[in-house]
């Protein structure tokens, strides 16, 4: 499995492109479609399916004519499809955990509440895309529409019992930084481990 790492837009996003052979997913695409069809195009890729970690606007923006080009329905959890704007039957809406078998990928969506209500964290094998969930030293932002502050701490207790080696790619590269490990996570990341403190004197 490939993961290609693209940085488009003015909110340093992270849009992943996950490939096998010439099947490939797409995570969070926003911000430059030609630029993400030109990619696609370049390796010649086949673009399966279209997956979203959250519904916040630097995370989906455009990517409605990307679905209807591809004639596609983008995977996003229900809680974040109205504030997503992409229109609903452009949307598998789901909720919970759930395993989506797309051609060879097996994805795994691990429900993250907090920074929105349906911030969801992607498997995809050893590879975690934690969108605004988790960043390398980091969490998302609580005080946005539907954030939790509470959630984001079960949230982020839940990523810290993922195996150690488990590789994040966070929605932003803040500091320029986009990738880490839960096991490096679980002892650097302050609000990680502030999560887990607070779990464990409970
Ligand atoms: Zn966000």
């Amino acid at each position: 499995m490939n993961i290609d790492v693209i940085n488009l837009g003015p909110m340093d996003n992270c849009i992943y492109l996950v490939s096998e052979g010439q099947d490939a997913l797409l995570i969070d695409p926003a911000w430059d479609m030609n630029f993400l069809e030109h990619t696609l195009q370049e390796k010649g890729l086949r673009l399966l399916a279209v997956f979203f970690t959250h519904g916040h606007f630097d995370h989906v923006k455009f990517a409605q004519d990307l679905l209807e080009k591809h004639r596609l329905k983008g995977y996003m959890e229900k809680n974040d499809v109205i504030l997503s704007g992409i229109d609903a039957h452009m949307l598998n809406a789901y909720s919970g955990e759930q395993t989506f078998d797309v051609g060879p990928f097996r994805v795994e969506i691990i429900p993250t509440p907090g920074h929105t209500a349906g911030g969801v964290c992607i498997k995809i094998g050893n590879a975690l895309f934690t969108g605004d969930t988790l960043f390398p030293g980091a969490c998302g932002r609580v005080d946005l529409p539907s954030s939790d502050p509470r959630e984001m701490r079960r949230s982020l207790v839940k990523l810290s019992k993922l195996p150690e080696d488990t590789q994040i790619f966070a929605g932003h590269s803040y500091g320029g930084k986009c990738s880490s490990t839960i096991g490096y996570e679980r002892v650097k990341n302050p609000f990680m481990r502030n999560a887990i403190r607070d779990a464990e004197a409970l």
